[in-house]
């Protein structure tokens, strides 16, 4: 008996290529995608209720008899036809409806019908409810099971989509949808089996808890989540076992360089700082491709690390590149790596989007004849245009805005013969711990856990706009001490342009109310050069006040400044104001950050800017945010591939998350022979990953 992953969808009746061209778009090739495609929730249509007892969006089947029928002129043209039952009346409305029909709801019929319950101009009322019309109806039926509602997509009724999972799953037995989660953890993590949690989603019995189902926490529900989560998960440690089987350069040795590094710094590297570089080292001696996430909070000193991993590279001649995710970090990391390495006689690279014609040409020579060992960029440093001369370190920074697949795409531009680049990955968003190991399953991790020593905590308070003025005398206030302060204007319009002008225009009003300070204004429309003409003079003091963009969100490091105010923060993530206000309390003075925010706020919005208020450790802040947030925009929308799933959910199912990473353990331990089978059957677009 073939397996159902091999029957094709125009098997079934009612299927031609037209409707499978459709099915194909909700990625629907197969009898076996159409079991896993499964509702998103059920209606009951197997209980009469009666009118009396319906409550506002209920979706039911109702009976009774049609005891008025008449068109409403009213703002819309309708036809109205009043239902009766024992119990209480209910008003059918149709807004679209033919002569016919109306003739139909002679008064006295018997109706049925099934609609939501909505609230209309005559009370209840019905809005184009499916309907039948009879002079005496059988009793109503026997129908054991809930409706499924599935998924679609243009051109294809619920109707016929159901009719078609119908039919697939009256084809499945246990034969041709083979369970592949082993006997004992299924029984040790309590997992009905496979073609029962399947059908049973499909067609629940009347009687299923429907809160739990809309939960997404059934036990069948779970069943399926686990398995796709263990898929993932095994996926990724196979990938990581791949990568440890390639060969790449050996670093065994600090060497000069890096002494040279670390004797032109003012200060000393953290012991946190350091713990990282060893275990850098550690995997840099090991002759394999090092994969390796470092997680510090906002201010911990990453770029230090990546720079002393770097110079070890440099040492022998081998090439690193530092790719970030905007133009604006990448030319920090620019400025970073040049005063650090110029001196020593190292050139620096840079290449972005916006370096065009002759500059551009110049550079991308220094990258392939290897003149420049450091190379720093955006993603234009994965174009066709660009090649190494021996890339043996990738260093991303900010990796949750590039997905694995641009990650891989740097990693291609180093292959060069037999070694591969070693990759480090450093992250200011800390993921916490469960979510990160499935979702950086693949990768070994670091963390950066002490700031260095200086840095004050930082006040934060709640304001609302109408405090405005009260915000500015205490930036005055500020500012006459001798302090610096930052006042942040937030993406209000989606457009930069917008968003300058906001920033041009919120100087403006706050120098005619600040006589005596000296104000600066960045963003992201200036040059490069304007840009960092303002920044010195705020570093030296002579702008008290820079009025910014969140283009400040990295990079910038003032230790006078003690002071921001961060407008309509409100509208961004927490990870992004925790960014933002890790830009103040590098200092010795008490730094505060003041949030003002836009009334009225949600209660949500109260809730989240409260969290900014109580804590200001990231992995706290991480976690709330994934709370709140999902782990998709935690992550970067852009981890399509890694964080897509077809039944799990990465918040919704983090319960499950660790038994899943100890039920892939056992997989590997005792029954490999599976592994395969469960990765084609979730993850059958990114086997070429597994061949990394
Ligand atoms: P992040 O981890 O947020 O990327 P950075 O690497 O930008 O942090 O470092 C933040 C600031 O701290 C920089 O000005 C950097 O020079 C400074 N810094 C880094 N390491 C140390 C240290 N060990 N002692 C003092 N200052 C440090
Ligand atoms: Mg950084």
């Amino acid at each position: 008996m073939s397996s159902l992953e091999t029957i094709p969808v125009t098997e079934l009746k009612g299927v031609g290529s037209a409707v499978a061209e459709k099915l194909s778009k909700l990625h629907i090739h197969s009898l076996q995608d159409l079991i896993f495609h499964l509702p998103i929730r059920y209606q009951d249509r197997t209980k009469l209720v009666p009118i009396g007892r319906l409550h506002l969006g209920d979706e039911v089947v109702i009976e009774g008899e049609v005891t008025q029928c008449d068109v409403a002129m009213g703002k819309r043209r309708s036809l109205l036809c009043r239902v009766k039952d024992q119990t209480g009346s209910i008003m059918l409305r149709f807004f679209h409806f033919t002569a016919a029909q109306k003739k139909q709801f002679e008064s006295g019929k018997s109706i049925r019908c099934f609609g939501e319950v909505k609230r209309g101009s005559t009370g209840f009322e019905m809005f184009h409810p499916e309907y039948t019309l009879s002079n005496e109806f059988e009793p109503h039926t026997d129908k054991t099971q809930l409706t499924p509602i599935y998924p679609l997509t243009e051109g294809l009724t619920q109707l016929k989509i159901r009719a078609f999972c119908e039919q697939a799953l009256e084809r499945l037995t246990p034969y041709n949808l083979t369970e592949w989660l082993p006997e004992a953890i299924r029984v040790q993590f309590q997992l009905p089996p496979l073609i029962d949690s399947v059908r049973y989603l499909h067609q629940p019995p009347t009687d299923a808890d429907t809160a739990l189902l809309a939960s997404g926490k059934h036990p069948a529900q779970l069943r399926l989540s686990f398995e796709e989560l263990l898929a993932h998960q095994l996926s990724l440690v196979n990938k990581k076992q791949q990568a440890k089987l390639e060969r790449s350069s050996v670093i065994s040795e600090r060497g000069d360089v890096f002494d040279r590094l670390i004797a032109s710094l003012p200060f000393d590297p953290t012991n946190a700082q350091q713990r990282v570089f060893q275990e850098i080292m550690h995997d840099l001696a090991s002759g394999h491709p090092m994969l390796r996430l470092v997680q510090g909070d906002v201010g911990s000193g990453k770029t230090l690390v990546a720079a002393m991993a770097a110079s070890t590279f440099i040492q022998k001649g081998l090439q690193i590149a530092i790719m970030a995710p905007t133009e604006i970090l990448a030319e920090q990391h620019f400025i970073n790596f040049k005063q650090w390495f110029e001196p020593l006689g190292i050139s620096v690279a840079w290449l972005v989007g916006k370096l065009k014609g002759k500059a551009r040409a110049t550079q991308l020579e220094s990258i392939a004849n290897g003149d420049a060992l450091v190379v720093v960029g955006t993603h234009a440093l994965f174009q066709e245009s660009v090649h190494f001369h021996n890339l043996s370190l990738a260093i991303i920074d900010e990796q949750h805005r590039f997905g694995v697949h641009q990650r891989m795409a740097l990693r291609e531009k180093g292959m060069d013969g037999l070694l591969q680049p070693h990759q480090l990955i450093m992250t200011a968003t800390p993921i916490p711990r469960t979510l990160a190991m499935s979702a950086y399953a693949d990768l070994d991790c670091s963390i950066i856990d002490e700031l260095p020593p200086g840095r004050t905590p930082v006040t934060t308070i709640v304001v609302s706009d109408q405090r405005r003025n009260e915000v500015i005398d205490r930036v005055k206030a500020s500012c006459k001490e001798g302090k610096q302060a930052y006042w942040v204007c937030t993406l209000v319009e989606e457009s930069e342009a917008l968003q300058c002008q906001a920033a041009e225009d919120t100087a403006i009003m706050l120098s005619e109310q600040l006589e005596d300070v000296s104000i600066g204004l960045v963003h992201g429309r200036l040059k490069p050069q304007e840009k960092a003409d303002i920044m010195t003079k705020f570093k030296q003091g002579n702008i008290q006040l820079l009025v910014a963009t969140t283009v400040i969100e990295v990079g910038v490091d003032v230790p006078n400044a003690s002071l921001m105010v961060i407008e309509n923060p409100e509208r961004l993530g927490l990870a992004q104001l925790h960014q933002l206000r890790g830009r103040v309390g590098r200092g010795q003075a008490a730094s505060h950050c003041v949030l003002l925010y836009k009334t009225p706020l949600s209660q949500h919005g109260k809730e989240r800017l409260s969290i900014m208020r109580e804590t200001s450790d990231g992995f706290k802040i991480a976690e709330k945010d994934l709370e709140i947030r999902g782990p998709g925009e935690l992550l970067g929308s852009r981890q399509t591939g890694l964080m897509e799933f077809k039944v799990a959910d990465l918040q919704r199912d983090k319960a499950i998350l660790e038994q899943v990473q100890s039920a892939a353990l056992l997989m590997h331990q005792s029954h490999h022979d599976h592994i395969v089978h469960l990765l084609s059957r979730w993850l059958p677009v990114q086997q070429d990953y597994l061949r990394v």
